[in-house]
């Protein structure tokens, strides 16, 4: 794996190991500036006036200076509405990003000391949503798609393949230099009717959508996207330079699913949490299929 996919996104810098993670965190108002960071991180707006300049609340809300209007910094994220440190969560985040797999929810309960396991139930699949983020809401303007392999070979199982791999596609927004939103779905091969369906759900018509030059991607144009072919023939580049987005979407994933994090899993504490800011919140009911139940929040 090359070193450059592990450079801090966006110029926010994230913690390497526990003892940083401890450090960085140690507070519930280190917790809430990183957060505040990675959902503004051009710099907060008052969704008012426009206005740059706020004081903190004593209940952590942001007060805008000029109307006084109060924004708070977990609004329509997985966070919103929580009863529990924000610093609890970024455990329970690093814990996750810790896991093979995710980890499952008898561990977090474990770890955090979680009274209940019906609340790490919860946040375990929270977050999982939120890396991959299953939003309603399309990508837009520039988006990188692939698909790829997931799964394979457990390391250190020899000879035995444990799991059969999945064919995920992917789609990355471009935002400047950063990867903006993602979308991720399993796909039931590579071919026109399963890539098509998947763009159309992910990303809204009339968007750029840049892809290699496999034949499942033709229908693009037809479909009203303005479909940016990279061929990668005869080009010096490799498919992580000219799809770096997506590339870097997948190699993350790969390391946590594979569970070989080394030097990678600050970074990807960083993107659940960046993934975690964006996303609406799930109330407990839509995650069993169930009833909504606005009231409870864990
Ligand atoms: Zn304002």
């Amino acid at each position: 794996m090359v070193s450059h996919d592990l450079q801090p996104v966006g110029g926010v810098d994230y913690p390497r190991t526990l003892q940083e993670f401890d450090a960085w965190f140690a507070t519930e108002k280190a917790c809430a500036d990183y957060l505040r960071r990675l959902r503004w991180p051009d710099g907060f707006r008052c969704p008012a006036c426009g206005a740059s300049k706020t004081w903190t609340t004593a209940r952590g809300l942001l007060r805008c200076t000029a109307c006084e209007r109060q924004t708070s910094p977990t609004a329509g994220t997985i966070f919103e509405g929580t009863r529990k440190p924000l610093r609890t969560w970024f455990q329970a985040m690093w814990f996750v990003t810790n896991q093979k797999s995710g980890g499952n929810a008898l561990g977090l309960q474990r770890v955090l000391g979680l009274g209940s396991y019906q609340t790490a139930w919860t946040w375990l699949h929270k977050l999982r949503r939120a890396m991959v983020r299953p939003g309603r809401d399309r990508l837009v303007g520039r988006v990188e798609v692939d698909e790829t392999y997931l799964g394979g070979p457990e390391g250190g199982v020899r000879g035995r393949q444990t799991e059969r791999k999945a064919l995920i596609a992917v789609a990355a927004q471009e935002d400047g230099e950063r990867i903006g939103r993602i979308r991720m779905r399993t796909i039931a091969n590579a071919s026109a009717d399963s890539l098509i369906p998947f763009v159309e759900e992910a990303v809204e018509r009339g968007s750029v959508i840049r892809t290699d030059a496999w034949l499942g991607y033709d229908p693009l144009e037809r479909k009203g996207y303005i479909h940016e072919v990279i061929f990668l023939k005869g080009n010096k580049k490799s498919p992580s330079e000219l799809l770096p987005r997506v590339h870097h979407v997948v190699s993350l994933l790969k390391r946590w699913l594979m569970g070989t994090h080394h030097g990678a899993r600050g970074h990807l504490f960083y993107r659940l949490l960046q993934q975690a800011v964006q996303v609406d919140p799930v109330p407990y009911g839509d995650l069993k299929g169930g009833q909504t139940d606005p009231n409870h929040n864990l």
